[in-house]
């Protein structure tokens, strides 16, 4: 009864202290707080960006340093959370892997970041009682911050089997987005679970020279078996692929790229998210026009292909894709 009791403080109601938990007996609570701590790691700090998005730096118990970000739009609360400090994967444009990777997120430091930014949610300015039953929950989550998801698979796997159960965040599996560079092996696994998870992947290219210059994992995969995969996961689960594409001026946004990308889908169940490129401090890539921008979306909707272009959140605090790094320093402040 008191480990219900708890988890529930803890992932329903909103505690971060035991003392706030008022129905646990003062002398359990004291007992407790001799060995634990309702959550491990520290805010070492905290943005609010005017579209309130809010960007935390979080520190481990090792000090490691994550990033994890909260979305806020149009009744939607979307926390996007890390699951490695750092990335091995290098993808030429993204800051996480600048530094490689260290290694990977325990279940609880991956929770732990979607507890933390449920605990954020709701209007800014708004004076209310983190506590209880006003707490607002996550609606949506996306495996997109710091780190290659499917390299960290099993953690992943029972982190979200937290954040999704009644008992757990509550939030619907349909909601929760997995996003990856594209590890075929990895893909089949999560397909032959048949979740209701959606699956994204970042192809960034549409030929297997421009991808693996790009994204240098693409060396030892290929495209061909990336699209198998997600061809499986669709098979496998019923869920529509997306396919993500970050424009780079000059480098992949150009209108015969666009053509190339809408053969190699023709004929799939996939969707098209393009990312402009967000700015990175130190690399030279730069983002599309908005000419390229507006005939590269032409060229696939001429071509069948279904597109978006994911709209830009909390650039202003560098919380938007990309920007989470490993190397930032607490704000002295
Ligand atoms: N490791 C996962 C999650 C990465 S973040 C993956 O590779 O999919 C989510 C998306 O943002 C990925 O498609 C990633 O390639 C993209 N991204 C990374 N850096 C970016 C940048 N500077 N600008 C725009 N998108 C970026």
């Amino acid at each position: 009864m008191r480990a219900r009791q708890l988890r529930a403080w803890i992932l329903a109601r909103g505690a971060e202290t035991l003392d706030e938990m008022t129905d646990l007996p003062k002398t359990l609570r004291q007992r407790l707080g001799e060995a634990f701590v309702p959550l491990a790691s520290r805010v070492v700090r905290h943005q609010h960006a005017s579209d309130d998005t809010h960007k935390l730096v979080v520190e481990l118990v090792d000090g490691k340093l994550v990033e994890c970000v909260l979305i806020q739009d149009e009744g939607r609360r979307t926390a996007c959370i890390s699951t490695q400090v750092g990335c091995g994967m290098g993808c030429v444009f993204c800051a996480s892997g600048l530094n490689g990777v260290e290694r990977n997120l325990s279940v609880g430091e991956m929770v732990e970041q979607l507890v933390r930014l449920r605990n954020l949610a709701g209007p800014s300015g708004r004076s209310r009682s983190r506590l209880a039953d006003e707490v607002d929950r996550l609606t949506h989550i996306v495996v997109m911050g710091m780190g290659e998801p499917l390299a960290n698979l099993d953690h992943l796997l029972e982190a979200l089997a937290i954040a999704t159960s009644k008992q757990g965040l509550g939030i619907g599996a349909r909601h929760v987005t997995i996003s990856t560079v594209g590890l075929p092996a990895k893909i089949r696994r999560l397909a032959d679970l048949r979740k209701q998870f959606h699956l994204a992947v970042s192809l960034h290219a549409p030929n297997d020279e421009l991808r693996t210059r790009i994204v240098p994992t693409n060396d030892k995969t290929g495209l061909t078996d990336i699209l198998a995969a997600a061809d499986y996961f669709f098979e496998r689960t019923g869920r529509q692929v997306t396919y993500e594409y970050v424009l780079l001026a000059g480098l992949n946004d150009e209108a015969h790229h666009a053509c190339e990308l809408t053969a190699l889908l023709r004929g799939k169940r996939a969707h098209v998210n393009l990312i402009p490129f967000n700015d990175v401090e130190g690399l030279p890539y730069r983002r599309p026009s908005a000419e390229s921008l507006q005939t590269f979306v032409f060229v696939l909707q001429r071509g069948g292909i279904s597109v978006k272009v994911r709209k830009r959140k909390g650039s202003q605090i560098d919380a938007a894709c990309g920007q989470l790094r490993r190397s930032v320093l607490p704000d002295p402040g």
